[in-house]
């Protein structure tokens, strides 16, 4: 029963999450007006506004125009729904701190998802999302983390690919990183560490050069074309925080084999 009510507390949030993946890019406030069908403006109802229920009911279609409406906004809140019922705390162990603890990381998680389609579509890291993401990893940091460490982290993130942003611009003469990737590096570093953060930058560019030649090889994109960088930190960045055992199983597991 308990599941079933987190299940829709995480897809409601995930609802919003869509709010400013559709919003924030477009610079619209994100609490007002309601929601309307982006083909016909006609106003959407609120029970074909219903998580995930709503999308299967009209077929992925606007009810009065049948526009197709994105697998992206099922796809967003069944995730947040996903991730609400694994990040919460076990029902013996209920109370105020694993609340605490429970609603910081859903909240990172939120930031993450939208971070990670908006710049898939529009090329861009809002710097709102940064900022948030930044007080609450400070506010965190304050409690739980040493001062050198974070501060360090922070420092490291930002200008360790700021430099080599420097470098690869004065060879090549254009820009291999933008500057929403290298906040959000900043950012993370407060998180992550020195060490947490370093690893980030050379998993996530890993991971973006396999994605990116796959994508030139099977002449999917044109190799002029720059391909958002940021879903490759997104996803590092999750296996490390949200799934930290996960990711220190794996790492330990890949080292041994040298
Ligand atoms: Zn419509």
């Amino acid at each position: 029963m308990l599941s079933v009510f987190i299940f829709v507390f995480g897809a409601i949030l995930g609802s919003f999450a869509n709010v400013i993946i559709y919003r924030v890019p477009r610079e619209k406030s994100v609490v007002f007006p309601r929601s309307s069908c982006p083909h016909c403006n006609l106003l959407i109802r609120w029970y074909q506004n219903i998580p995930i229920v709503s999308y299967i009911f009209l077929g992925g279609k606007c009810a009065n125009c049948k526009g197709k409406i994105s697998i992206q906004y099922p796809i967003v809140e069944l995730l947040t729904a996903l991730m609400a019922i694994y990040l919460f705390p076990p029902i013996e162990t209920l109370d105020l701190f694993p609340l605490i603890y429970f609603a910081f990381y859903l909240n990172i998680f939120i930031i993450f998802i939208c971070h990670f389609f908006i710049d898939l579509e529009h090329k861009i890291l809002p710097d709102g999302l940064n900022i948030y993401l930044f007080v609450l990893f400070v506010i965190y940091a304050l409690f739980e983390l040493e001062l050198f460490n974070w501060i360090f982290g922070g420092l490291l993130g930002f200008f360790f690919p700021f430099m080599v942003a420097q470098v690869f611009y004065r060879l090549r003469g254009q820009h291999g990183l933008g500057g929403g990737d290298i906040k959000l590096y900043g950012v993370l570093g407060i998180y992550l560490g020195p060490v947490g953060i370093m690893q980030n930058l050379f998993l996530s560019c890993f991971l973006g050069s396999i994605v990116g030649l796959t994508l030139i090889i099977t002449k999917r994109i044109n190799k002029n074309v720059p391909i958002p960088f940021g879903p490759f930190i997104i996803v590092v960045a999750t296996f490390q925080i949200l799934f930290s055992e996960y990711y220190k199983k794996l790492l330990s597991l890949v080292m041994s084999q040298f």
